[in-house]
């Protein structure tokens, strides 16, 4: 028997991962596989390459209020839906595993 603190860390790391792999994905829609391979990721205004901080997929969003920490430009809310997507996608695939292991409260 598996308790739900014991599982949160794995459905984190999940959530995180997911959201990765959601904003790559973003990320390759919106400036092609060529573009997105090449180099840090930086803000679209101001060419800032961005830090770790700046880059936690779905907490980075919410917790730079979705400005460029450099020169304050809005970061559009499709990228948070990208990152949105793609934990939503992992945790549609892990938490049912979850769930059959035996995870109670
Ligand atoms: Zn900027």
């Amino acid at each position: 028997m598996v308790t739900i603190l014991e599982v949160l860390p794995l459905v984190a790391i999940t959530a995180l991962f997911g959201g990765a792999v959601g904003s790559f994905a973003g990320v390759v829609a919106c400036r092609g596989l060529r573009h997105s391979l090449v180099g840090h990721s930086r803000c679209d205004s101001c060419a800032h390459t961005l830090g770790w901080y700046e880059l936690v997929p779905l907490v980075s969003f919410v917790t730079l209020r979705a400005r460029c920490t450099s020169c304050g430009s809005k970061i559009g809310f499709g990228v948070y839906v990208w990152e949105l997507a793609g934990a939503s996608i992992a945790l549609a695939a892990v938490v049912p595993l979850v769930v059959a292991f035996g995870a109670t409260a």
